[in-house]
């Protein structure tokens, strides 16, 4: 997605050997007219699949997310975390190890908001080793919902995630997929959309 490379390569900040920092758009300040296009690619990507509704993670994914429930006129969903759960009755829950923390939470979403009927578009606002999206896998798998894929706002096709995920059977929409990082700027690989 065009729009969104441009911005990351404006506004995006390399850290250190394998971060990018989006603050200034996804991840604090959030700009709501790529968001609103994010919606749209994801929705135009997944028109067909039947979709009854998405599931993302707080906080990030939230904002996508949203776009393109409104696009496709379905409720979103979203994990919540926390570092652990004493009471889990009447909670879907799963373990996910921060990539960027380095802290393992627990994430949750209420037996009401996942049904065995659904059919569910996952998205996410990073794919990096894929931990985060197994989580929520694992989460629409426990409902006995259908995953018809997963949307994913950047990947890193120099980490793992994307395989193991594929590897899975999980069809995998990236807007932006960064390649590498060279001396502190993005290399984009071509984008799935
Ligand atoms: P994974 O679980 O795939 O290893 O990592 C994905 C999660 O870690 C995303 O939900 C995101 O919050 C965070 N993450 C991974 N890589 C990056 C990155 O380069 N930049 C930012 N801002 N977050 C990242």
């Amino acid at each position: 997605m065009k729009q969104l490379e441009t911005m990351i390569l404006e506004n995006g900040k390399v850290l250190g050997e394998d971060i990018l920092k989006v603050d200034a758009f996804l991840n604090h300040q959030i700009d709501p007219v790529l968001m609103k296009g994010i919606g749209e690619v994801f929705a135009e990507a997944f028109k067909d699949s039947g979709i009854t509704r998405i599931l993302t993670l707080e906080s990030s994914g939230i904002a996508p997310a949203v776009m393109a429930g409104l696009e496709l006129g379905v409720p979103v969903v979203f994990g919540r975390k926390s570092k652990s759960l004493t009471l889990t009755d009447g909670l879907y829950t799963a373990e996910v190890r921060s990539y960027t923390k380095k802290t393992v939470n627990e994430i949750a979403v209420s037996k009401s908001f996942l049904n065995k009927d659904d059919v569910i578009l996952v998205i996410d606002d990073f794919l990096a080793n894929g931990q985060a999206a197994l989580g929520l896998k694992s989460l629409v798998d426990q409902a006995g919902a259908t995953l018809a894929g997963m949307g994913i706002v950047i990947e890193k096709t120099f980490q793992p995630g994307r395989g193991i995920l594929e590897d899975q059977g999980v069809r995998m929409v990236s807007l932006a997929r960064i390649e590498k990082f060279e001396a502190g700027k993005v290399v984009f690989a071509p984008a799935d959309i």
